[in-house]
């Protein structure tokens, strides 16, 4: 395809903005709009569960860009504007307000929406963590409440469930899991983050369903397990994951499998691309498809998706990363870790809170670094990763002459 003379990004945060920015840093000149549901300027989500909700960082200072920069630009920016529909074949996009916008590209950076569990909404006292607004509400409240329940013990309820303890708040936190993170830190990593939120006085309640809620005139007084044990709340916050915005694709003609489907070039149809948490894309070194919700990847993927929509024809094959900080631990991720993966620790010492772990496969490849307070040093390894995620294309050995 030959450079479009317009781009549409739908989604106006992390990942929607980084493809704005990548497209004229290439030095793209044709038209670009950036539509976003919200109403203020793109912002960044993690520092919401952990500074922003402790209060030690005002919300301007989420802000991903100043307005000088974001005018620089030379973008128009449409917020508070919410996409309703996409016809993929003659890519226009329909708002909320009636408006129809029609580009030669369109990228598809909707996000998330946090999950709901049914018969935990509509009560007072029960938040969700996504948004700007959500973390003001939610802090509001932590600094009034004194018993809270996190439901979710993934990372961003093990997040939210720290910094509510450091604010000196009685925090329970209930997940199905057998230790918090689990799923993405193996048995054994997850062991010692129970052991740290323990030490910090947060209660654990590993391998529990929840039920459902006990209210008292229309507020929260407790959450049901599901063996009918009640853990008493007057504030509850549910972390069970997200679902892919693509609620507004339903009737676009495009794959949604748990996000939108593309290619391994991120590109969902022709001159439609996907990027950040919403894009579910082939990973060629890994040979699947895969949907990553974390920061770097919704830079990352934007860059690419920028490249490729001004004629490159480059793959997506990057090492998963993420980060989390929790209780004065600093954790950092690379690659996928396994329930079944081997686990070494490399550098450091576990006894002095301080190391990199290193997950291996059955055939002992290593599939993922962790680093424990050694950000550094885990990036270091990371390098070895590279084999698995990233191989660098194979040259085929040139015909022999006959
Ligand atoms: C509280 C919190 C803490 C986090 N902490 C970490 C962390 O420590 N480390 C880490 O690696 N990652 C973290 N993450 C994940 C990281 O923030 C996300 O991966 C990243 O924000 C993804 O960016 P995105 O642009 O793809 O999606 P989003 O940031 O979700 O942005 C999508 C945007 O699209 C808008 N939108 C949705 N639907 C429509 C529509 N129909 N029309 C118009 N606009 C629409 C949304 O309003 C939103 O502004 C955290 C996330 C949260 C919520």
């Amino acid at each position: 395809m030959s450079t479009p003379s317009d781009v549409l990004v739908v989604g106006a945060s992390a990942a929607g903005l980084a493809v704005t920015e990548n497209l004229r840093r290439k030095g793209y000149r044709g038209r670009i709009t950036l539509l976003g549901e919200e109403e203020v300027a793109p912002y960044d989500r993690p520092p919401l569960s952990k500074q922003v909700l402790a209060g030690t960082w005002e919300a301007e200072r989420t802000q991903l860009r100043t307005r000088d920069v974001l005018d620089a630009l030379d973008a128009e920016l449409a917020l508070g504007e919410r996409a309703v529909a996409l016809d993929a074949d003659t890519r226009t996009v329909r708002t909320a307000s009636g408006a129809e916008l029609r580009a030669e590209a369109v990228v598809l950076a909707t996000g998330l929406h946090a999950r709901r569990l049914p018969g935990l909404t509509g009560v007072a006292g029960v938040h969700v963590l996504r948004t700007l607004d959500d973390a003001g509400r939610l802090r509001e409240e932590l600094l009034k409440a004194e018993r809270v329940v996190v439901v979710g013990d993934g990372v961003l309820g093990a997040e939210i469930a720290a910094t509510a303890r450091l604010m000196g708040v009685d925090v329970t936190m209930v997940g199905p899991q057998g230790a918090p993170m689990q799923e993405q830190l193996g048995h054994d990593i997850a062991r010692r983050l129970a052991a740290l939120h323990t030490e910090h006085g947060v209660r654990l309640r590993p391998d529990t369903l929840v039920d459902g809620l006990e209210t008292a005139d229309g507020h929260v007084t407790g959450v049901r397990q599901g063996d009918g044990e009640i853990l008493p709340a007057d504030l509850v916050v549910t972390a069970v994951g997200g679902t892919p915005a693509t609620d507004w694709l339903t009737d676009s003609g495009l794959a949604l499998r748990d996000g939108v489907e593309c290619d391994s070039r991120c590109r969902a149809a022709d001159g439609i691309y996907a990027a950040g948490d919403v894009a579910r894309f082939h990973h060629e070194g890994l040979g699947r498809s895969l949907r990553l919700e974390n920061r770097t990847n919704a830079t990352e993927q934007a860059m690419l998706v920028a490249a490729n929509i001004l004629g490159e024809d480059r793959a997506y094959r990057p090492v998963p990363y993420f980060w989390t900080d929790q209780l004065g631990v600093k954790i950092q991720v690379y690659g996928l870790p396994t329930p079944a993966a081997t686990v070494h620790i490399v550098e450091g010492d576990t006894e002095q809170g301080r190391f990199v772990a290193q997950y291996v496969d059955e055939e002992g490849r290593p599939i993922a670094v962790l680093g424990w307070n050694m950000p550094k040093q885990a990036r270091q390894h990371r390098q070895r990763l590279l084999d698995r995620y990233a191989p660098a294309p194979r040259v085929e050995p040139a015909a022999t002459p006959s």
